[in-house]
């Protein structure tokens, strides 16, 4: 499976010299028009794999909060892979379109405390957990396997890289600058290792604060190359938080401004694809305003990757 990269044909990209591109991996799905899609799919292929190739069925257990992507993706996979998944779920809120439709999906959820989710990289916290779960499915615990939150564990940075590839194999060449969304950074960190040493990877946090740069090199190998930065202006307040004019269409029960089902973002340029607020929305709006400010030489060739989301 790989993902189209499509030119966007755009008046500001013109004036500067540029070209502009967009890797449609929201388009990377095997459940198209389901949160299974975009770099959860990527960052899940590893242990969905392995627990599709495994001897024994496992239960994957995870963590998100009541409006992750993740969530909703892990229990999408559970479903058409026929996996069980236990996901425990941050703070109060019991009921919204992400986590009904992850119940649908078959997925168990738990709801925990703000305090209790905390303890979700504790060793001890988890591994009682993992002996809880084994003994409710009736299973050994050896078949139940802890899924990092937002899906970012073991070989889940390497298999985002693989989209770098795709897109040098699309292009011919190398680009110039790759700009990409980032959470937790693991698939930035997955696209920084991939690059090819001409090509300057941009990363827009999602969220405020001036930490994600080290986020990034804890997901690095130490052969990874140098040559990238964050680029950190366009949180637009923090996680979740967007100017409520971007949104143009909502979810049934997501009211405006915040994220939910079917939210779309327009963020006023032409030509670009659907866009959710939380993470592209931010990503593309950056990328705009630093084309029109001149930061990409003449020549560039900017790729712009869509990670996708619930949009
Ligand atoms: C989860 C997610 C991200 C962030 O990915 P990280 O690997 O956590 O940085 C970006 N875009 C979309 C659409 C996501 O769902």
């Amino acid at each position: 499976m790989t993902s189209p990269l499509q030119r966007i044909l755009h008046p500001a990209a013109d004036a500067a010299g540029i070209e502009l591109w967009c890797k449609r991996d929201d388009l990377y799905s095997p459940a198209p028009g389901t949160a299974l899609q975009g770099n959860k799919v990527r960052k899940l292929e590893p242990i969905l794999g392995a627990a599709r190739g495994a001897p024994v069925r496992p239960v994957l257990f995870s963590f998100g909060g009541a409006f992750s992507n993740h969530l909703s993706a892990l229990a999408t996979a559970g479903r058409i892979y026929g996996l069980r998944v236990v996901i425990y779920v941050r703070g109060e809120e019991a009921d919204n379109p992400v986590l009904d439709r992850a119940r649908a999906d078959g997925a168990e959820l738990i709801l925990i405390s703000r305090v209790e989710y905390r303890m979700k990289k504790d060793h001890t916290w988890l591994m009682a957990r993992r002996a809880e779960i084994a003994e409710r499915f009736a299973t050994d615990k050896r078949w139940v396997w802890p899924v990092p939150e937002g899906g970012s564990g073991a070989g889940a940075a390497e298999s985002v890289g693989q989209l770098y590839d795709e897109v040098v194999a699309a292009l011919g060449a190398a680009p110039s600058h790759l700009c990409l969304s980032a959470g937790t950074g693991c698939s930035a960190a997955g696209v920084i290792a991939a690059a090819h040493p001409a090509t300057h990877v941009e990363v827009y946090p999602a969220l405020k604060g001036n930490w994600m740069a080290s986020e990034i090199i804890g997901f690095l190998p130490d052969i990874a190359g140098k040559n990238w930065s964050c680029i950190p202006d366009y949180h637009f307040g923090g996680y979740a938080r967007f100017p409520k004019e971007w949104i143009v269409e909502h979810g049934p029960s997501s009211p405006p401004g915040t994220c939910g089902l079917a939210t779309i973002a327009d963020i006023g340029e032409p030509g670009l694809p659907p866009l959710e607020p939380v993470y592209n929305a931010k990503l593309f709006y950056g990328v705009m305003d630093r084309i029109r400010k001149g930061i990409y030489p003449q020549g560039s060739t900017v790729v712009v990757v869509h990670s996708g989301g619930i949009y």
